[in-house]
C-alpha cells in the first residue's frame, strides 16, 4: 500500500509527543521529505516508530528532548531519532535487538519492559528491506538511524 510517510510520521510524533509533554519534555520534528510517498504496511510502520519514539521517552530522564529528522537520499528514506536520553554501553547495543533482552535494571534505570520493541522493529524493518543502526553514549543518549526503501 502507498503510505505518506510524512503524515504517518507527524503522527506518531503527536501521539507520543502527550507523553513527552507530560514530562516537561518536547519532541522535535523536522521534515525534510519532498515526495514524502512510500510503499510498506501503514499498521507496521506505525508500530516502528511507536516503539523508538516511546523507548526515547522511557530512558530519557525529566524533560525528554528527542529529535526526529525525514529526509530523502536517492531511493531511499532516512530517519533518525535522537535522545538525550541515558544511553547504551558498546555491549548491550550488541544485544538490544535481541527478544527479551533488557539493559539489567537497578542503578541504570527502572523503567518497565518486555524487552520485545526493538526485536519487533528490526524484524518489521527487514520485511521492508529497510535497516535499523545505533549510536549510543552512556549518560549522553542514543540516536536510532532508519533507511527505508521507497518503493518494495
Ligand atoms: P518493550 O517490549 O516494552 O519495548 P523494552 O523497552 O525493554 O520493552 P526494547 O524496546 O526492545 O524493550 O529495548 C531493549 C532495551 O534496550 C531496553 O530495555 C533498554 O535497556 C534499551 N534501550 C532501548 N532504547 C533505548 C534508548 N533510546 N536509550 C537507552 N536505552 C534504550
Ligand atoms: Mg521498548
Amino acid at each position: 500500500e502507498t503510505i505518506n510517510l510524512s503524515e504517518l510520521l507527524a503522527s506518531t510524533v503527536d501521539h507520543i509527543g502527550l507523553q513527552v509533554e507530560k514530562r516537561g519534555g518536547k519532541i522535535e520534528f523536522q521534515n525534510r521529505l519532498k515526495n514524502p510517498e512510500i510503499e510498506g504496511d501503514a499498521f507496521h510502520l506505525t508500530h516502528i516508530f511507536n516503539n523508538l519514539l516511546d523507548n526515547a521517552n522511557k530512558y530519557s530522564r525529566e524533560n525528554p528532548v528527542i529529535r526526529v529528522e525525514a529526509k530523502e537520499d536517492g531511493d531511499q528514506v532516512i530517519v533518525s531519532i535522537q535522545d538525550q536520553g541515558i544511553g547504551m554501553s558498546k555491549d548491550a547495543v550488541k544485544k538490544i535487538f535481541d527478544k527479551f533482552y533488557r539493559v539489567p535494571t537497578g542503578n541504570v534505570h527502572d523503567v518497565k519492559g518486555f524487552g520485545l520493541g526493538l526485536a519487533y522493529v528490526k524484524t518489521m524493518l527487514e520485511a521492508h528491506r529497510g535497516e535499523i543502526h545505533v549510536q549510543s553514549e552512556i549518560g549522553k543518549g542514543s540516536t536510532f538511524i532508519i533507511n527505508l526503501p521507497k518503493t518494495q
